[in-house]
């Protein structure tokens, strides 16, 4: 998404029933969080500010675009989503002006969602960022958070798996108001990720009557890899002409997941 910046799109369809794994307190706080934005007036009333910014971090694949896609479709907002280094330049101001541009397109279409996933590009710390173009573009960032009622009806959303990288002055309440932590989920996070990626294919009744197991034997999968795996199970057995996953397909589907994680750990090396 180097060039372009960002996109935006209409209501996001996916909802919080369709994220697996998110602990139950953490539920509570967003459907709080949620309840002031959607009632602006009353949480005044209560003396209670509506959040400006939230910030969503945790480990890659747990599900964080698509909490901010499902806050975005519980508020009714369009959905401007973008990268950090979609704004990382060479060149002096461009970084800068989209940032600007971002912004000003959201303003157009309240209620609106920005979505900034791998803010770290962004929104790094200062002196390890380095840079007079990276420099400016965190700057105008800051400028815009900070637009008052400029930013009425606009929500900002920042992601990242780096939240220690991120500049303090970003992290300012009245930019980012709450802090989510968004983890690897556990056995039973897992076995619900495994029932909404399970809706609507059809498994064979040994494997349907595995998944408990699959759950408590998937530790450190990540919801994008639970999800994975149900999709490279089923692509095998259409290969092979199955109108099911079978035992062979997701025994299949395990090791290439395993096998991928691998490889990437090596490469970190
Ligand atoms: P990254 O840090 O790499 O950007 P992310 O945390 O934003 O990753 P998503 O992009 O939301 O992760 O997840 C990728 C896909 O993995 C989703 O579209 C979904 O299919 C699946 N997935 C991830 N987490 C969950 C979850 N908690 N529940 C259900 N599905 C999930």
């Amino acid at each position: 998404m180097k060039n372009g910046a960002s996109k935006a799109t209409p209501l996001p369809t996916i909802t919080l029933e369709d994220i697996g794994g998110l602990p139950e307190e953490m539920k509570d706080e967003i459907h709080q969080t949620l309840s002031i934005i959607k009632d602006p007036v009353r949480a005044t009333q209560l003396g209670i500010q509506a959040p400006k910014g939230l910030l969503l971090y945790g480990p890659p694949g747990t599900g964080k675009t698509l909490l901010a896609q499902a806050i975005a479709h519980e508020i009714g907002a369009t959905f401007y989503s973008s990268s950090g280094s979609a704004f990382t330049e060479l060149f002096v101001g461009v970084g800068a002006s989209r940032v600007r541009t971002l912004f000003q397109n959201a303003r157009k279409q309240r209620p609106a969602v920005i979505f900034i996933d791998e803010v770290d590009a962004l929104a790094g710390k200062r002196k390890e960022h380095g840079g007079e173009e990276s420099e400016k573009t965190l700057t105008e960032l800051l400028v815009q958070l900070d637009g008052g009622n400029d930013n009425e009806g606009i929500l900002f959303i920042a992601a990242t798996n780096r939240k220690d990288m991120l500049d303090e002055a970003f992290l300012r309440p009245g930019r980012i108001d709450y802090t989510f932590n968004v983890p690897l989920p556990d056995t039973n996070g897992r076995r619900e990720i495994i029932d909404i990626h399970t809706k609507g294919r059809l498994l064979a009744d040994e494997v349907y009557a595995s998944l408990d197991v699959l759950a408590e034997s998937t530790s450190g999968f990540s919801g994008a890899e639970l999800s994975s795996l149900f999709e490279t199970a089923s692509k095998r057995a259409v290969r092979d002409g199955r109108q099911q996953i079978d035992k062979g397909d997701l025994d299949f589907a395990i090791d290439r997941t395993i096998l991928g994680s691998t490889s990437r750990a090596l490469n970190d090396i």
